[in-house]
């Protein structure tokens, strides 16, 4: 059985520095990687909507809490 060991950094089907934008959005990266990560969104647009779909996280917890009051 082969092991497909490329799936292992492509853990999303489709771009191995998604697995980053966590990191990226809570400012978890070192310098350098943060360097690449940011050059890398200029030239990938399913990281570039990731980011926004994640970003987004913080405000609508934001408006939800503020319905609340
Ligand atoms: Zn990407």
């Amino acid at each position: 059985m082969e092991r497909d060991s490329w799936r292992n950094s492509d853990p999303a089907g489709g771009c191995r520095y998604v697995t980053w934008i966590g990191a990226y959005l809570l400012a978890a990266l070192d310098p350098a990687d943060r360097t690449e990560f940011l050059a890398h969104t200029r030239t990938c647009s399913r990281c570039r909507d990731e980011i926004v779909v994640l970003a987004e996280i913080p405000s609508i917890l934001a408006r939800g809490f503020r319905g609340c009051s």
